[in-house]
């Protein structure tokens, strides 16, 4: 009955071994590892997703390995217009560029790679294929119980004082024959796949997780969804699939997945299929009077990527503070080896945290004055300009006007000792060096209260002389520090 059942559900599905079949192991040496980011462009790129895009990227490439972006857009009611543009661009931005997946290619987004589609709505076919293994297997039913039967159900099950979902003895369409379901889909009755969880007493999970050690987690005995109506798949079903064929063998996500972990268990389980080794990352947290609290989109702008480039934080400060929530032995490391790029650190993920990563923007700030202050004068002009330019129209234009003063200016007291660290963002270059730009200055004065009354006014005439002088005797200096 299960095979004619699969068969009547989706008559041109492939078979999975057929599938399988098109994505071949990537041979690559012992050791290496294939990880993937995988969000969901349902709103602006948190800064947890480049944590977590940072420590694939690096255990990719630390180990010869492969690292995948793949858009999961499966929940299409979810989805905001850009939201993807902004995940291929900020990776871009943070020199985190996907070996496979969507990326900047010839500076516009572009797939590579020979185990896509990357994006899960294009993968409609491969995910039927699995949800009808499941079904021919008895894995998996048709469920084709609307809205408000389902919320019919949860009543009884809240005036039954018992465990609400669809599982078990309440799963009504388990018991679904053969005939009831030709009929349903003959009446264009529209419906879903359906998980046919053990019931009772599910086994429990059983995994060795790459951060936190051997956890045992209650088995899974809820009928999840795993292909919607819209014959899209859940997270369920297309991170099982999608893992499996990408080859990837660290599965590295947030450990809001550790509850259903147990259901993507019985996935492979019923599958036949290897599981990856999971990596279940704690949140980025931040305190908040006495108590800790995940960093929260709506409350936190340090929260949005956004924030870090709007205040001009270098890409780099923002890597080591991330590196240096992430891995306890970062900081000896980059103590004594001040010059390494951040990609010969031996991350290790047993070095993690797994209650919550703690974010302090005063250690972040302080790793931003150290970064900048170990830039070239060359450099630091080129980072302020490229920040100027996008977020300062004012700055842009001083600072274009003469290139040569403007390094000069940028730069000032870099060589003293020790030398200064007055910038800890781009965006402290206004108000820092802004004086030494005439229009700058004479606004800042007005500003402060100032009044520009007539240019025969005396005391104004003393101001713009002092201001002129000292300007002469600040680009001198600048000069000398530079040269
Ligand atoms: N699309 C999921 C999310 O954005 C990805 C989880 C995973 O990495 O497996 O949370």
């Amino acid at each position: 009955m299960s095979q004619d059942l699969a068969d009547l559900l989706f008559p041109s599905s492939p078979r999975v071994e057929a599938i399988l079949a098109q994505y071949p192991a990537r041979g690559l040496a012992q050791g290496a590892l294939v990880t993937r980011f995988a969000p969901s462009p349902t709103g602006f790129v948190h800064i947890g997703s480049i944590y977590i895009a940072m420590i694939d990227w690096l255990l990719a490439h630390q180990t010869g390995g492969v690292f995948i972006l793949r858009i999961e857009d499966t929940d299409q009611k979810r989805q905001i217009e850009r939201a993807l543009e902004d995940i291929v661009q900020y990776l871009a931005a943070f020199g985190l560029d996907p070996d496979e997946g969507l990326a900047i290619v010839d500076g516009a987004i572009a797939e590579r790679g020979a185990y896509g589609p990357y994006v899960q709505s294009e993968r409609r076919t491969i995910y039927g294929a699995f949800a009808k293994q499941l079904v021919a297997s008895g894995w998996a039913y048709p469920s084709f119980q609307t809205e408000e039967e389902l919320l019919a159900l949860r009543r009884r099950q809240e005036l039954a004082n018992t465990g609400t979902g669809y599982y078990g003895p309440w799963a009504e369409d388990r018991g679904l024959t053969f005939a009831e379901v030709q009929e349903k889909l003959a009446g264009g009755q529209p419906f879903v796949i359906r998980v046919r969880a053990p019931y009772p007493n599910p086994e429990k999970a059983v995994i060795d997780d790459a951060i936190r050690g051997r956890l045992e987690i209650p088995g899974n005995e809820i009928d999840h969804v795993l292909l919607k109506s819209d014959g899209l798949p859940t997270y369920h079903l297309a991170v099982v699939a999608d893992d499996v064929l990408m080859g990837v063998n660290r599965a590295i996500r947030g450990e809001e997945w550790l509850g259903t972990l147990p259901l993507h268990v019985q996935l492979y389980q019923a599958l036949g299929l290897p599981m990856p080794i999971f990596a279940h990352i704690a949140p980025i947290a931040k305190t908040e009077g006495n108590a800790k609290r995940k960093l929260s989109k709506r409350k936190d702008p340090e929260a949005n990527v956004a924030y870090y480039f709007a205040q001009g934080y270098p890409i780099q400060a923002v890597l080591e503070y991330l590196l240096n929530i992430a891995d306890s032995g970062f900081e000896d490391w980059r103590s004594k080896n001040p010059e390494s790029p951040l990609v010969e650190y031996p991350l290790s993920l047993r070095r993690m945290p797994v209650s919550m990563a703690m974010f302090d923007l005063q250690k972040l700030n302080s790793i931003s004055r150290e970064v900048i202050a170990g830039y070239s004068p060359d450099a630091l002009l080129q980072q302020v300009l490229t920040w100027a330019d996008e977020y300062s129209p004012d700055l842009s234009r001083w600072l274009h006007a003469d290139l040569d003063y403007a390094r000069a200016a940028v730069n000032i007291g870099r060589g003293d000792t020790p030398p200064r660290k007055d910038l800890t963002v781009w965006s402290d270059a206004e108000r820092e060096h802004g004086y030494f730009f005439d229009e700058c200055f004479a606004r800042s004065l007005a500003d402060e209260g100032y009044k520009f009354p007539s240019l025969a006014d005396a005391d104004m005439l003393l101001i713009l002389d002092y201001c002129l002088q000292d300007m002469a005797a600040v680009e001198q200096k600048g000069k000398d520090a530079w040269l």
